[in-house]
C-alpha cells in the first residue's frame, strides 16, 4: 500500500497515542458480530500492520481475550478498542481504521464477513467480498 506518512492516531480521550512508520499491509472493512460488538458500529474497519510496527504510547497494558486465539487491548480511560491480534492473522497486528488520523487516505480494499453485513447497510463498492473470514486476502495470500 503505497503511503509515505507516518501513521499517527489517538483513541477517543487522547489518553493513549498510536504511531507506526510504516503503512498498513492491508485494510478491511469486517461485518462479522464480534467486531460490530467490539467497535459498537454497523461495520468496522481496519488496517492491519506489521507486527510491531505499531506503537502506543503509554504502553496500554495487558490485553483482553474474550474468544480463544485473540487479544484485544483497550484505552482503559475511555474504553476505545487500540488493537486486536489473532492467533489465525499471524505476523499482524490490526488497528480500528478510526483511531488513525490518516484515515481518509487508507481505503479498505476488501469486505471481510460480508455474509454478516446487516441487511439494511448498503456500500457502493466494487470491493471484493470475502462469505466468511479473509484470513488469507489479509495476509496477503
Ligand atoms: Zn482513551
Ligand atoms: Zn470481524
Amino acid at each position: 500500500m503505497a503511503s509515505t506518512e507516518p501513521i499517527t492516531g489517538r483513541c477517543y480521550c487522547g489518553g493513549i497515542t498510536l504511531s507506526a512508520d510504516s503503512a498498513p499491509e492491508v485494510v478491511s472493512y469486517c461485518h462479522c458480530s464480534d467486531c460490530r460488538r467490539v467497535s459498537g458500529a454497523p461495520v468496522a474497519a481496519f488496517a492491519g500492520f506489521r507486527d510491531g510496527a505499531v506503537r502506543f504510547d503509554p504502553d496500554p497494558g495487558p490485553p483482553v481475550s474474550h474468544a480463544p486465539g485473540v487479544m484485544r487491548w483497550f484505552c482503559r480511560s475511555c474504553g476505545s478498542p487500540l488493537a486486536a491480534t489473532y492467533d489465525y492473522l499471524p505476523g499482524q497486528v490490526y488497528v480500528p481504521l478510526g483511531l488513525i488520523d490518516q484515515a481518509a487516505a487508507l481505503p479498505p480494499s476488501l469486505h471481510s464477513h460480508a455474509e454478516s453485513r446487516l441487511p439494511w447497510l448498503h456500500l457502493d463498492d466494487d470491493l471484493p467480498q470475502q462469505a466468511q473470514s479473509a484470513r488469507d486476502a489479509l495476509r496477503g495470500r
